[in-house]
């Protein structure tokens, strides 16, 4: 049974950061010319409609993008990804956001593929409605951590993989471990950028993930930012992206993005 859905959260500061380093990664992953197979295993929706209900049951969004939105300067590190969200909306006021689909299709070169994985027969819906047109994206109505073991290694070559589940169950963890290994084994030279939240009592230290799943060695980039108080919700104090096999040259940027997110 799937309860979460991501529209209740679009936007938020967790969204935005997560989005902000998706964006790096692949911005940076694109300096060369081959083209790259870019898989979203856990996609939600395309675009999120913040003035639905759901976005304005707990407004999450006005502690995350709107301020961004409505700053009167912005980090040269966030300019692109704003600039992205910008051209979603038509004028001044911020309606709709991008989910992680909808921001990577925005950013594809005509090389580049996207492959799109959703169990929420509701999401599943939005996406095909969003993306029937568009030859570069594949859907894949179904689990996302199997989908990795038909996908990979992409016949292209090069490939970034965002994995971003919802942590809803108990067994997240030990799923994301048991798909990892074999993905691991069939593209060992991929990007993956993990996204992972930081909860009160339950991953106290910033390394959660990593340590988690075992994970070491410095290949590894794991970025991790704090929630600044007044903008936290729940127990959520802070979240994560870990990142194997970051290219070099988009460190220093990721690093910049984690620094001016983390308490601001
Ligand atoms: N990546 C999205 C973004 O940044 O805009 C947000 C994704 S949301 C955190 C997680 C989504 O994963 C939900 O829509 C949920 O229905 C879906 N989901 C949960 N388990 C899944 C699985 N095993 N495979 C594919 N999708 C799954």
């Amino acid at each position: 049974m799937l309860s979460y859905r991501h529209g209740f959260h679009a936007g938020n500061p967790a969204d935005v950061f997560k989005h902000s380093v998706v964006l790096a990664l692949l911005r940076a992953m694109q300096e060369k010319p081959g083209g790259i197979t870019c898989i979203d295993t856990h996609t939600g929706a395309a675009v999120y409609d913040l003035s639905s209900d759901f976005a304005c049951k707990n407004r999450e969004f006005e502690r995350g993008i709107l301020p961004l939105w409505h700053a009167a300067e912005v980090a040269p590190a966030l300019d692109d990804y704003l600039h992205q969200v910008r051209a979603l909306n038509h004028g001044d006021t911020l309606r709709y956001y991008p989910g992680s689909s909808q921001l990577l299709r925005q950013l594809l070169r005509p090389q580049d593929r996207l492959i799109l994985c959703e169990l929420h027969p509701t999401e599943q819906a939005q996406l095909s409605k969003h993306f029937h047109r568009d030859r570069r994206v594949t859907l894949h109505h179904g689990d996302g951590y199997a989908a990795l073991a038909n996908y990979l290694p992409p016949g292209n070559g090069r490939g970034l993989i965002l994995i971003d589940p919802p942590y809803e169950l108990k067994t997240e963890l030990q799923d994301l471990r048991n798909a990892l290994e074999p993905a691991m084994q069939r593209f060992g030279h991929g990007v993956y950028a993990l996204w992972y939240p930081l909860i009160e009592g339950k991953h106290s230290t910033p390394d959660g993930l990593p340590e988690a799943l075992h994970l070491r060695g410095e290949k590894w980039l794991d970025l991790s930012i704090e929630i600044a108080q007044q903008k936290r919700l729940g127990r959520m104090f802070g979240c994560g992206m870990a990142i194997i096999n970051c290219p070099f040259r988009a460190r220093q940027t990721l690093q910049t993005i984690a620094q001016l997110f983390n308490n601001a």
